[in-house]
């Protein structure tokens, strides 16, 4: 992958060249707090001097937990988790997920659930008297993973 993808060079240029670097992001994001190398400003920073292959094929676009907090603070509006958003999707088609997220997508289009439903988590929801987990109908799921053109990166994975 040499050339910039047009949906990011467009994403730069609408939202991300707006980001003045006050660090109101970094100082209000939990990942940031827990995990020292996290941080949104330099992420935005990194894409503004053209470093998008570091941080498309790097780990930290996947530490975020999209909880937004970095997009009700931010001055400029610049929707840094929605960023993220973009930044996984174009690493996914690029096959540069994680192999636990996609075990997570797989494990969701057959269940419907993210966790595996194991045998300990079944023994520990009947001894605390919690209804049984029924793997439900994930039809709807996979029509959308087939729309979002997710699922033949799934089924590419599982070779
Ligand atoms: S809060 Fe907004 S403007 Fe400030 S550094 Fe973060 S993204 Fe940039
Ligand atoms: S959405 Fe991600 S980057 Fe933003 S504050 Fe939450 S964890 Fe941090």
């Amino acid at each position: 992958m040499e050339e910039m993808p047009e949906e990011l060079r467009v994403l730069i240029k609408e939202k991300v060249y707006f980001c003045y670097q006050c660090g109101a992001c970094v100082g209000s994001c939990p990942t940031a707090r827990a995990i020292p190398e996290y941080n949104p400003r330099k992420m935005m920073e990194g894409l503004i001097l053209g470093e998008w292959r570091e941080i498309l094929s790097g780990d930290l676009i996947w530490l975020c937990t999209l909880c937004h907090t970095c997009y009700e603070v931010c001055p400029q509006g610049v929707g840094i988790s929605h960023i993220i958003i973009e930044l996984r999707n174009l690493a996914t088609k690029e096959g540069m997920a994680p192999e636990g997220f996609l075990d997570s997508a797989k494990q969701m289009a057959a269940t419907g659930y993210v966790a595996p439903i194991t045998g300990a988590v079944e023994r520990t929801r009947k001894q605390l008297g919690l209804p049984e987990i029924k793997v439900i109908d994930t039809g709807e799921i996979k029509k959308i993973m087939e729309l979002m053109r997710f699922r033949s990166v799934l089924e590419d994975e599982s070779g």
